[in-house]
């Protein structure tokens, strides 16, 4: 007996044309979802994202194939999605065979179905069935273990306000469908295998072969029309379930990565003429581009973003899921789109809500430090948590609806160009307590321009590392000069907070005075000044070679320049700067450093890409933190201390170092935890 089998068993022809009509159904219900999502994403503006198609494409398809970013930080979810995708794929692969065996080939007098193709074809499918139900299995384990970020509460609302039950019925609907028509393919191949009175090569078919041994040939010949039904009729509701549900990731998810910018974040869109006479900021759907508006539905809910967010941990009405699942709504309600499970409000809405206000509150808004780790955390490419937060903001500033602290740093900046509103003569005050003369690079020249920043160069608590900076690179023969007062404050932080205006005039500003000045290179101890300059100044006209100072001084090291003669006995732990490590990669010169300088490292458990902001980003450094429950500085000297074995935190940014070491204090850790800068390190080793 020639090993095949028959597609339509014992099918009597009206049941196949029902067949075929339902699918036709499916398929319109399918198209119609992806169109009415087309059409949204058309109303949003460019996004200038069709560049090297191809490239982008098989890139995004190596992340999908391998998980990758799903794995990252969970490697369970990573497995079980793993085995879902490829079962899926390969099930998805065997199902359009079938068909077009069966609906096109045979016409040609074709058959692929059969002989030794048939065999591997039964195995290679049968093992990929099973995998594909592992993997189902596995997720619904993992959503019944309760983890917090599953229960889709807010942040921001207490629980009687809204009503999110039917995101969980989405999961629910989607991993049990799914597995259901998993387990019903092999009901149906062991029926269907029973009922042919069992022919050995149906061995080829493992999984359907012990089914049919459990069932006799008469029972199973009845069972297997009702139970292909069963499984027919579920796949079709699928396939129409997918553009209105959790389900449309699968598509959606691919597109999203494939058109993702990985430059999002670092650096920001400039306000548009056009935008500019409507808005600095968005305030309508239509302001968001297509990509933004696609970020929006490619959501799954997995929660990492909301369980990696700082302003969330510090007990702040912000969670960057929510801020896209709002957005979300937002859009599907301003757009008319279909959405079917979706979350609803106790009270009714404004007729016309204004997006930063209403749909996303202004103290959510104002939460966020803008530490990329929702952006890192996604799993599936969406990058613009925090950009809608910035592109809100703006629309918050030309309103005036800030806090007064900020409102202060940002006109100090416009009037003194610095946050600290002192004047420009006092810039470089810091460098009377040094025994030598830095060059003005404004007037004569050096191989490097070394951007100070306003916390190294006003604060007080800050002053003597940056003495030390200067001292240090002076022992190593660096040829270095400062701006003096013609520097001024980056804009890295007050672009972040909103302030469009004010970030260009300084952008401006420090590059007219960077090209009056004489320097190769540029090094800074700030790590969000380095991030502006590097990947913000160009677009203003400003290219620059610049070195975050631990990049500057292993690379001193490695020359032999810098030499440590005195091996430092300390264990310690390094806190990976969010501009540094998470915006630019820069996470292994710090660490070479710490080694050559012979102290024993103890990493965090959220460290490097994955490390915790100390909550000064975004200009939250200037706003009042009063009301958290937790400062995220705090939960970090927290989780620095539970190493048990680590006594000193270091950290290469002035930020940080004023944050954490007032988080010492307040945590009452000062007798187990110094807050020092490497810099610190560096003098010390250098004997
Ligand atoms: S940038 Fe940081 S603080 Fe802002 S929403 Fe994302 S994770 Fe939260
Ligand atoms: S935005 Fe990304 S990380 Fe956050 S819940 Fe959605 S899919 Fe998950």
């Amino acid at each position: 007996m020639e090993p095949t089998r028959e597609i339509y068993r014992n099918f009597p022809d009206i049941l196949q044309y029902a067949f075929y009509l339902i699918a036709f159904l499916a398929c319109v219900t399918f198209i119609y979802g992806f169109y009415r999502k087309y059409k949204k994403y058309r109303k949003g503006k460019d996004a200038n994202r069709f560049n090297n198609l191809l490239k982008r494409f098989l890139k995004a398809g190596a992340i999908m194939g391998k998980n990758s970013t799903v794995f990252k930080r969970d490697h369970y979810a990573g497995f079980a999605h793993w085995l879902i995708f490829w079962g899926f794929v390969v099930l998805l692969i065997g199902t359009a065979i079938v068909a077009i065996d069966h609906d096109f080939l045979r016409f040609l007098g074709i058959h692929l179905l059969e002989g030794s193709f048939y065999l591997w074809f039964s195995v290679i499918l049968d093992v990929f069935g099973v995998l594909f139900i592992l993997g189902l299995i596995m997720m619904i384990v993992r959503r019944a273990g309760g983890k917090p970020q599953f229960d889709y509460s807010r942040s921001d609302l207490d629980a009687a306000k809204y009503n999110r039950k039917g995101y969980s019925t989405d999961d629910k609907i989607f991993l049990w469908l799914l597995l259901l028509i998993g387990i019903s393919g092999f009901v149906i191949e062991g029926l269907r295998i029973s009922a042919d009175g069992m022919p050995a090569f149906e061995q080829w078919s493992p999984v359907g072969w012990m089914i049919a041994d459990l069932f006799n040939a008469d029972t199973a010949n009845t069972l297997h029309l009702y139970s292909w039904w069963g499984h027919a009729v579920m796949v079709m509701i699928f396939i129409a379930y997918i553009p209105y549900s959790k389900a449309m990731h699968m598509l959606i998810d691919y597109a999203n990565l494939m058109f993702k910018d990985d430059m999002a974040a670092k650096k920001l869109a400039r306000v548009s003429e056009e935008q500019q006479d409507i808005s600095m900021g968005y305030v309508a759907m239509t302001d968001f581009t297509w990509k933004e508006l696609m970020d929006f539905d490619a959501c799954t809910k997995c929660g990492r973003c909301h369980v990696a967010c700082p302003a969330n941990a510090a007990g702040t009405p912000l969670s960057p899921r929510d801020v896209i699942l709002d957005m979300r709504s937002h859009s599907n309600e301003c757009f008319n789109t279909s959405e079917w499970f979706k979350q609803s409000f106790a009270e009714a809405k404004k007729e016309k809500p204004s997006i930063a206000g209403d749909v996303i509150s202004t103290d959510r808004l104002w939460s966020c430090t803008t530490c990329m780790a929702c952006v890192e955390a996604c799993p599936v490419g969406i990058n613009h948590h925090l950009d809608t937060i910035v592109n809100l903001r703006r629309t918050l500033v030309e309103e005036g609806d800030m806090d007064d602290m900020l409102q202060d740093a940002l006109a100090n900046i416009g009037d003194y160009g610095n946050s600290f509103g002192q004047s420009e003569r006092m810039r470089a005050k810091w460098t009377s307590k040094l025994d030598f003369k830095i060059k003005d690079v404004r007037k004569e020249p050096a191989e490097f321009m070394w951007f100070v920043g306003d916390f190294a160069s006003y604060d007080a608590g800050i002053q003597d590392l940056t003495v030390k900076v200067a001292e240090v690179m002076t022992k190593a023969g660096v040829d270095f000069g400062i701006l003096y007062e013609g520097e001024k404050n980056s804009g890295n932080d007050i672009r972040r907070a909103g302030e469009e205006g004010l970030f260009e005039m300084m952008a401006e500003d420090n590059i007219e005075t960077f090209s009056l000045s004489k320097f190769k290179e540029i090094f800074t101890t700030d790590p969000h000044s380095y991030n502006t300059i590097k990947n913000e100044y160009p677009e203003f006209g400003g290219n620059y070679a610049i070195y975050h100072y631990s990049g500057l001084l292993l690379r001193l090291h490695e020359e032999g320049k810098l030499k440590f003669t005195k091996k430092l006995d300390y264990k310690v732990t390094y806190h990976d700067p969010c501009y540094l490590g998470r915006y630019n990669g820069e996470t292994e010169a710090p660490r070479k450093l710490l080694e050559a300088m012979g102290v024993e490292l103890i990493e965090m458990p959220r460290c490097k890409e994955n490390s915790f902001c100390c909550g000064a980003g975004g200009g939250r450094v200037w706003m009042d933190d009063s009301k958290m429950e937790e400062r995220p500085s705090e939960i970090r000297i927290k989780e620095a201390v539970a190493l048990g074995s680590a006594d000193h935190f270091i950290v290469c940014c002035p930020k940080d170092y004023s944050m954490f070491s007032d988080a010492v204090k307040t945590t009452g850790n000062e007798d187990r935890m110094e807050v020092k800068d490497i810099i610190q390190l560096v003098e010390e080793a250098m004997g």
